[in-house]
C-alpha cells in the first residue's frame, strides 16, 4: 500500500520541528549546566578561603578551647556549603591532622593517629603558600573538585593548610530543578506542534489528494472531473488543466470508437469475402486437378508426349494455385479466429518423409539436395498432424525458394529435452535473412525486400500462419543463422510415450470386390469420379450416391466397409446423416470419413468421423485416409501384425 501524502507531511513537519525544539532546549540545558558549575566553582573558593583560617584557628586552639568548640565549627562549616563533600587539615608537610571521614565525632578521637597523604602530588600542594584548586575523578566518589586553602599565623607562620572537596553530585538536579518549568514548556510545545503539523498537513495535501483521486478515476475509466480545488495557484491551475485534457481524449476517443467499429465491420467484410472466394476457387479447382491428373495418367485415353508436357504444366500451376487458395482461406480462417487444433500422437519423422517426399520432384529438378534426417527411435509427438503439415510444407517450400539451383537444404528431427520434446528443423543455405528481418517475417503480408519478392513470388503468408499454427501448439518458432550462410527453422513439439501410429499407415491393399466396397455421398459429380477412378485403382470397389436419402439407403443394404461423404448435401445436413448413421445398428460401426470444402473438423470428428479431408483432396491422401480407416477397422480382426506390409 502507498503511503498517505498526508501522513509524509505531518511526518515530516513534526520531525522537523521536533529536531528545532530538541537543539534549542539541548544547547539550553548545556549552557545552564556550564553557568551552574561555574557559579559553584567560584562560591567553592570563595568559601574556602574564608572559612579556613576560622578552621585552623579552632585547631590550633584545640588542646586548649577542648574538642567541643572545634567540633561545633567543623560542623558548622560543613553544613553552610551543601556541596561541601569532605574536609581535611593538613600540615605543611602532608600529614593529615584532622579528616572529617575519619573524624565524624570528634569528642571520641581526642588525639588522632597523624597519616601522611598517599599522593606525592597533594603531599606538595599541602605546603604551597598559594590557595590552589583542581578537579579530579575519585574511583567510588566521582567527579570532585578539590580547593586548597594555606593558613598563616599572625606573625606569618605558615603551619597548616585546608583541603576542601567538593562534589559536583547536586549539580544535575539543581539544573533540573532550575529547568523544570522550560522541559515542561518544550514538551507542550511538541505537542501544539505535531498537532499542528496534523492539520496543515491536511491542508496542504488535499488538493493533491483531490488530483490524484480525479486523474485516478478518469483512469479507471470513469468520466470525472476534478472540482472543488480552489487553491488560487498552480495547484488548481493543473486542476483544469487536467479536465480540459480529460474533455479533450474524451472526443478523441469517441472519435476512434467510431472509426474503430466501422474499420471493424470492413475487416469482416473482407475477411468473409476472402474465405468465400477461396471456397468458391476450391471446388472448380478440385474437379480440373482431378481430370487433368486423369488425363495425364492416360485414364481417359492416350496421349502425346508433348499433350503430357503440357499437362505437367498445367498441373504445376495447379498445384500453385491450390496452395496459394489454401493459404488465403487458412489466413481468412485465422484472422476469424477459427484456427483450432485436435492433438494427437503422430510420428513426426513419417510426416517429415511424406512431405519431404512432395517436394523432392522440384528439388530434383534444381538440382537442390533435399536431405531428410530423422534420427532412429524417435517418439511419436502430439500434435495436430494436418497443421503441423502445412506447417513443413511452408518451411520447406519457402527454404526451396530462397536457395539457388544447386544448393542445399536439411529437414529433420531429433529428441530434445532429454527426450520429453522433438526437435524439428528446416534449414537451408539460401540467401539468409538479416538479423534485423526476423522479427517481422512473421507478420501477416511481409516480405523482406521488393526485388526478392518479384524474383521469387508468394504472398507473404506462409510464416503467418506457420506461427499462428505453431502459437496454437504452444511451440515457438525460432529462426537463426545456418553457419556458413543460409536459414534455420526451428521447432520442437512435447513428445508421448505410446507409439500408437506405428504399423497403421500402410496397409495390404484390397482385392477389388464387395467386401471393399466404398460408399461415396457426394451432391458433385465430378468429385464422385474423381472417387470412383482414384480408390478403385487401389482395389476398392465403389458406390456412389448423390443425395442423403440415397447414401443412407445403400450404406443399409450393402454394409460397406467404408462411408465418404459431403457435408453439404443437397436435401439434407451430412453432419445431420452422420449422425444418424452412428444410431443405426447397421451403420453404427462403419468408418465414416468427411471429404468437404467446409471445415468443420472438430464438429465431425465429434460425431463420430475418423477422418475430415478438407476438398481439394490429394489423391495419395485419399488412399491414404481409406487404408487407414480400412485398417482401423480390420486391425482389430486380423490384428497389428498385418499392417505395415508394405510400408
Ligand atoms: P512468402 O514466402 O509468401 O513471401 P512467407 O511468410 O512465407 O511469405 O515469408 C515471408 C518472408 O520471409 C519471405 O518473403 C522472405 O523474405 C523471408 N523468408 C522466409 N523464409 C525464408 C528463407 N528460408 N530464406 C530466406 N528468406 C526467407
Amino acid at each position: 500500500m502507498r503511503r498517505s501524502l498526508r501522513k509524509r507531511f505531518a511526518l515530516i513537519f513534526s520531525a522537523l520541528t521536533g529536531v528545532l525544539l530538541l537543539v534549542v532546549s539541548g544547547t539550553l540545558i548545556a549552557v545552564r549546566v556550564r553557568d551552574q558549575r561555574e557559579l559553584l566553582e567560584r562560591n567553592a573558593q570563595a568559601f574556602a578561603l574564608t572559612t579556613n583560617t576560622k578552621l585552623c584557628d579552632a585547631l590550633r586552639l584545640y588542646y586548649g578551647s577542648g574538642s567541643y568548640k572545634f567540633r561545633e565549627i567543623v560542623r558548622s562549616t560543613m553544613s553552610l556549603n551543601p556541596d561541601l563533600h569532605r574536609l581535611l587539615i593538613l600540615s605543611v608537610s602532608g600529614e593529615v591532622l584532622y579528616d572529617s571521614f575519619e573524624s565524624p565525632d570528634l569528642m571520641l578521637v581526642p588525639d588522632p593517629p597523624k597519616r601522611r597523604l598517599a599522593d606525592p602530588d597533594l603531599v606538595a600542594r599541602a605546603g604551597q603558600p598559594e590557595p590552589w584548586n583542581e578537579r579530579r575523578t575519585i574511583p567510588g566518589v566521582g567527579k570532585v573538585l578539590l580547593v586548597g586553602a594555606p593558613y598563616f599565623e599572625e606573625w606569618g607562620r605558615h603551619p597548616y593548610s585546608v583541603l576542601f572537596v567538593f562534589t559536583y553530585d547536586n549539580l544535575t538536579e539543581r539544573v533540573v530543578r532550575s529547568l523544570r518549568g522550560t522541559i515542561a514548556l518544550v514538551l507542550l510545545a511538541l505537542a501544539v506542534v505535531a498537532a499542528v503539523s496534523v492539520s496543515l498537513a491536511g491542508r496542504v495535501a488535499r488538493p493533491i489528494l483531490q488530483l490524484t483521486e480525479g486523474v485516478r478515476g478518469f483512469m479507471e475509466g470513469q468520466d470525472r472531473r476534478i472540482r472543488g480545488i480552489q487553491t488560487d495557484d498552480e495547484l488548481q491551475e493543473l486542476a483544469e488543466t487536467f479536465n480540459q485534457m480529460a474533455d479533450r481524449i474524451q472526443q478523441q476517443v469517441a472519435k476512434l470508437e467510431t472509426a474503430n467499429r466501422e474499420l471493424a465491420t470492413l475487416d469482416r467484410m473482407k475477411t468473409d469475402l476472402l474465405a468465400n472466394v477461396s471456397h468458391e476457387l476450391r471446388t472448380p479447382l478440385a474437379a480440373i486437378r482431378g481430370y487433368v491428373e486423369f488425363i495425364h495418367e492416360g485414364q481417359l485415353g492416350p496421349t502425346t508426349e508433348a499433350q503430357r508436357k503440357g499437362l505437367d504444366v498445367c498441373l504445376r500451376n495447379s498445384e500453385r494455385l491450390t496452395k496459394t487458395i489454401n493459404m488465403l482461406l487458412d489466413f481468412s480462417r485465422m484472422e476469424l479466429g477459427r484456427v483450432s487444433i485436435r492433438t494427437a500422437p503422430f510420428q513426426m519423422g513419417r510426416l517429415i518423409a511424406q512431405v519431404a517426399a512432395g517436394t523432392e520432384a522440384d528439388a530434383r529438378k534444381r538440382r537442390i539436395q533435399l536431405r531428410v534426417r530423422v534420427e532412429r527411435d524417435l517418439k511419436p509427438v502430439d500434435g495436430d498432424r494436418d497443421r503441423l503439415t502445412q506447417v513443413l510444407e511452408n518451411l520447406l517450400t519457402n527454404a526451396l525458394k530462397f536457395t539457388p539451383d544447386g544448393g542445399e537444404v536439411e529437414v529433420g528431427a531429433r529428441p530434445a529435452d532429454g527426450g520429453s520434446r522433438v526437435d524439428v528443423w528446416v534449414s537451408d543455405n539460401g540467401i539468409g535473412i538479416p538479423p534485423e528481418e526476423r522479427a517481422r517475417i512473421f507478420d501477416k503480408f511481409y516480405q523482406t525486400d521488393a526485388t526478392a519478392t518479384r524474383k521469387f513470388g508468394g504472398i507473404g503468408l506462409g510464416l503467418a500462419i506457420v506461427k499462428s499454427i505453431l502459437d496454437a501448439h504452444q511451440a515457438p518458432i525460432a529462426v537463426e543463422d545456418r553457419p556458413g550462410g543460409g536459414t534455420t527453422f526451428r521447432f520442437s513439439l512435447p513428445a508421448v510415450e505410446s507409439r500408437t501410429e506405428s504399423g497403421v499407415f500402410f496397409g495390404i491393399f484390397p482385392a477389388g470386390h464387395e467386401a471393399s466396397e466404398v460408399l461415396a455421398i457426394d451432391d458433385d459429380p465430378d468429385f464422385l469420379g474423381i472417387i470412383r477412378e482414384t480408390l478403385g485403382k487401389h482395389g476398392f470397389f465403389v458406390r456412389t450416391a448423390t443425395t442423403a436419402a440415397e447414401g443412407l439407403a445403400l450404406a443399409r443394404e450393402h454394409a460397406p466397409l467404408l462411408i465418404l461423404l459431403d457435408i453439404k448435401l443437397p436435401d439434407r445436413d451430412g453432419l445431420d446423416l452422420l449422425h444418424e448413421l452412428r444410431q443405426r445398428p447397421e451403420t453404427a460401426r462403419t468408418p465414416v470419413l468427411i471429404a468437404s470444402v467446409v471445415d468443420e473438423r472438430l464438429e465431425g470428428l465429434r460425431l463420430g468421423a475418423v477422418e475430415y479431408l478438407v476438398k481439394p483432396i490429394d489423391r495419395a491422401r485419399l488412399v491414404e485416409a481409406a487404408l487407414r480407416a480400412l485398417n482401423e477397422r480390420g486391425g482389430s480382426a486380423s490384428g497389428p501384425a498385418d499392417a505395415g506390409a508394405r510400408a
